[in-house]
């Protein structure tokens, strides 16, 4: 057997916990986190621009909506690689 490439787009169903990748404006620290370990208002379908995470580094407060959501593993690489 041979592994062409690995992937994990089961950690990625529809439905499953959003992913976001961040640059803080302020301090320049790149950071990715999901959607949970924000400041999410209790509401049905709160909107990104509602919901807000701190800078780990600064404790700059940023909205979901200044963030790219990654959407697959895909994604989250280029996140880790490209910026
Ligand atoms: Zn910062």
């Amino acid at each position: 057997m041979e592994i062409v490439q690995t992937k994990n787009n089961h950690l990625y169903k529809e439905g499953g916990e959003k992913e976001y990748g961040c640059i803080c404006k302020n301090c320049g620290t790149k950071f990715i986190f999901q959607e949970h370990e924000g400041c999410v208002p209790r509401c049905i379908d709160p909107k990104p621009e509602q919901c807000t995470i701190h800078c780990p580094n600064c404790k700059q407060i940023i909205r979901y909506s200044e963030c790219t959501e990654l959407k697959s593993k895909e994604d989250n690489f280029a996140f880790h690689r490209v910026w």
